[in-house]
């Protein structure tokens, strides 16, 4: 049951960072952890808007749909909106580095190819830092050392909540299948959600997040 509407704000996907007309640099997320949100807080009854990178799935029905392409985009649609939003999901796999020039001419195959790459604004720390009442939940995917790393990122991006995901050889968190994530708090809570399809862990998100809001309200 849902006690009060809130607008929710997710992103959605990968970027893609042009280097030229014809060619990018992208990662292999999939878009669809963020689409089972939308879907997933959509069912509980809050009001969604989905920024979504390039994907191959269909916008949720009863969602507002948003497409974007790269990084900076994404931080000009989300500086935009965030302000009539109480909740920000972000679980769009923002490429960390973009081209440090982008070439107008197709570039040539002569010799070897050197890419000068510079680092992506951290759109969810900018976001943060500004947030004000409003609540900030990222997302975190590791090789290794996965707890630790969220742990680290939840402080330093001064998120209220971070959704750890583990990379490994068993699991592989792109697409379709189960994953294994872990929802941390800043005061130190963790809920472990052991290899379970996404629309389940997308569920446990959204009532996740919902408690962050409202705990904060009733103190
Ligand atoms: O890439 P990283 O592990 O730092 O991502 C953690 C969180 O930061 C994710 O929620 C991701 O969407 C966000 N992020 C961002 N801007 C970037 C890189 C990541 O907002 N340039």
């Amino acid at each position: 049951m849902t006690v009060f509407r809130l607008k929710i704000l997710i992103s959605a996907g990968p970027t893609r960072e042009s280097l030229d007309p014809v060619r990018y640099l992208t990662n292999h997320s999939t878009g669809e952890m963020g689409y089972a949100l939308a879907r997933a807080f959509r069912a509980q009854g809050h009001s969604v808007t989905l920024v979504s990178g390039p994907t191959a799935l269909r916008a949720p029905r009863g969602v507002r749909f948003v497409s974007i392409t790269s990084a900076l985009e994404l931080q000009r649609v989300l500086r935009r909106l965030f302000v009539s939003h109480h909740l920000l999901v972000m679980s769009a796999a923002v490429c960390d580095f973009m081209p440090a020039q982008f070439c107008a001419q197709k570039i040539r195959r002569s010799g070897g190819l050197t890419l000068r790459l510079k680092k992506t604004p951290d759109i969810v720390a900018s976001l943060a830092a500004r947030k004000g009442k409003r609540k900030v939940i990222g997302f975190c995917l590791e090789t290794s050392k996965w707890l630790e790393g969220a742990r680290r990122k939840l402080a330093a991006k001064k998120l209220d909540g971070i959704v750890a995901t583990y990379l490994g050889p068993r699991h592989r968190p792109f697409g379709q299948g189960k994953v294994t994530m872990a929802l941390m708090t800043p005061d130190g809570r963790l809920q472990r959600l052991n290899s379970r399809p996404k629309a389940r862990i997308a569920q446990a998100i959204a009532k996740w997040a919902q408690r962050i809001w409202f705990l904060d309200r009733t103190k």
